[in-house]
């Protein structure tokens, strides 16, 4: 029974693009390391939910969108797993880059609206990244030197808000870090921060980013202006919606 409702939610989906995978139905099917393995089992993930299964996983036979490099657009109701989707595809993306030097910035930006998102998202992140890879926070609402002292000491993957992060990138003459290794970007609740009016920062931003990078998309709802923000700064993406689309 438990099996024909699972395959009753993935008949939900529905996909726009090109090469999209058939879908893969449990982590050990899946490409993500040992260890991540481990991460998953202990937190009782005990299977991908469906936008998991079309967005990030993969096997010799089907890459699914994002671990294939592909932008991708995925929208899905709140509490779908979201988070994973894009954590664990860039958890790959980030161990395949040349480790860093001592001047680079991140090689993961994630960009989303609220500080208690900021920070959700972060635990999360730290719950995989143990001791290889390095993630930092970076909020509104709080003294900004104790980010700027944890951020000094480099770190693979920053997640942000994106009021905080222009100013981190202009704090001290703009030598606390730079977004020229970033070549994973995420943007979380595109439609809250279009709600919030977040938009010029989150373009600010995105143009300093080079062209050649991967940068995926996640929104419980697809209104027409978070359509038009897509359009602006995703390249030939594939749109994956789980469920209903409002
Ligand atoms: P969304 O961003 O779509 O609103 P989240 O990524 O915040 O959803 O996930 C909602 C909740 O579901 C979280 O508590 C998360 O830990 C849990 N969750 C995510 N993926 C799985 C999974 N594969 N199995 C079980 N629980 C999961
Ligand atoms: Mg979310």
């Amino acid at each position: 029974e438990e099996v024909d409702n699972y395959r009753a939610e993935l008949e939900g989906i529905r996909i726009k693009g090109q090469g999209c995978p058939k879908p893969i139905k449990t982590w050990a099917q899946c490409g993500v390391s040992k260890r991540i393995l481990d991460v998953l089992k202990k937190n009782n993930y005990e299977k991908p939910t469906p936008i998991q299964v079309q967005v990030c996983l993969f096997s010799n036979q089907a890459v699914p969108a994002i671990m294939k490099g592909r932008d991708v657009i995925g929208i899905a109701k709140t509490g779908s797993g979201k988070t994973l989707a894009f954590l664990l595809p860039m958890f790959r993306h980030v161990v395949d880059q040349p480790p860093l030097e001592d001047t680079d910035g991140p090689i993961a930006v994630i960009m989303t609206p609220t500080r208690e998102l900021c920070m959700q998202i972060g635990k999360e992140c730290k719950k995989f990244a143990k001791n290889n890879l390095r993630v930092c926070c970076v909020y509104g609402g709080t003294g900004i030197s104790e980010q700027i002292a944890e951020l000094k000491r480099g770190a693979e993957i920053i997640v942000c808000t994106p009021g905080r992060m222009i100013d981190m990138l202009a704090a001290n003459g703009g030598r606390v870090t730079n977004l020229r290794r970033v070549t994973y970007v995420v943007l979380d609740e595109a439609d809250r921060m279009f709600d919030l009016g977040f938009e010029p920062q989150v373009m600010r931003i995105i143009d300093n980013i080079q062209p050649s990078r991967q940068t995926v998309m996640f929104s419980a709802t697809f209104p027409r202006q978070v359509e038009a923000l897509a359009k602006k700064i995703l390249t030939k993406p594939i749109e994956i919606t789980v469920g209903g689309r409002s």
